[in-house]
């Protein structure tokens, strides 16, 4: 089996605990939203028999080359009982960002806003354990269809981890219900998902590139919104810090951290799912209780 990002990954190894690895398309640290597919890349996703990706939304670069598979992929974002969010129309965020864009500031504008615009399916689905499950009940049952022999694992597997999730979810919910009214920033508007589920709401989205120095008067809204939050939390996340985010809180009382929401470095196991989540929850918590 191959799985386009890491976190697919991570569900998979659950279900396939005991019996096989999964393996994963994007190296560690890799965008899905600005990858290139490399030419030992374009192979793997012709040869592989189980092959599952988020969908369109995300992995913009897959889909003229499932053109040259023989086999059928699965684009999770499409299957039945998927909780999809979409980017809302009149998000405060969005016209913020919208108002701040209106001036010709060329360096802010990248691709990554492509993904994320009003309207548009959030791909970040994989961060809410429902939607987890509905990955891994189909990932069983594809396995299962393909080995038989081991279909008896797989949907023990399956049931194991849902318990899992459920006790997961019960532990983000006790977790983060005391921390739902402490402002935090974020560079990238991922976590809708997990944020709807347990009750939190960032104060905002600066919209920038890990690379590109936007423009002072971008620089100068966002820093006037840190300074209205108060103490807040700014979360980047691995491998990028954006350069601009040391000089974003200078001389404010904001504390940078870092979200992982792909897991890079997580171990490939049974685990790896719940400990993602697991980690979001404790580094959201950890620096909102400390403010
Ligand atoms: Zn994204």
């Amino acid at each position: 089996m191959l799985t386009s990002i890491k976190p697919l990954q991570l569900i998979a190894a659950a279900v396939q605990d005991g019996v096989g690895s999964p393996e994963v398309l994007l190296p560690p640290g890799a965008s899905p939203h600005h990858y290139a597919l490399r030419p030992s890349d374009v192979r793997r996703v012709r040869e592989v028999a189980l092959l599952y990706w988020i969908g369109p939304d995300l992995e913009s670069f897959l889909p003229r080359v499932l053109a040259g598979r023989s086999q059928p992929s699965v684009a999770v974002m499409d299957l039945p009982g998927m909780h999809l969010r979409h980017y809302a129309e009149g998000h405060d965020d969005h016209d913020q960002a919208h108002d701040e864009h209106a001036e010709p500031e060329p360096a802010v504008a990248d691709e990554h806003d492509q993904d994320h615009r009003p309207g548009s399916v959030d791909a970040h689905l994989w961060l809410l354990p429902a939607n987890a499950r509905v990955i891994a009940t189909r990932m069983a049952a594809d396995l299962s269809a393909a080995d038989p022999a081991n279909a008896a694992r797989y949907q023990a597997n399956l049931v194991a981890f849902g318990k899992r999730l459920e006790a997961l979810d019960q532990r983000l919910k006790q977790r983060l219900s005391g921390v739902a009214d402490k402002p935090y920033f974020v560079f990238h508007e991922a976590y809708d998902y997990f944020e709807a589920a347990y009750g939190l709401q960032h104060a905002g989205v600066f919209s920038v590139l890990g690379e590109v120095q936007p423009g002072a008067r971008h620089v100068a809204a966002m820093r006037t919104r840190l300074e209205q939050a108060g103490p807040s939390c700014v979360f980047s996340e691995p491998p990028l810090r954006p350069r601009l985010a040391e000089t974003l809180i200078a001389g404010l009382p904001a504390t940078l951290a870092e979200l992982d929401t792909m897991g890079a470095s997580l171990v490939v196991d049974g685990n790896g799912y719940t400990t993602l989540l697991d980690n979001l929850g404790n580094d959201l918590a950890e620096c909102l209780n400390a403010l």
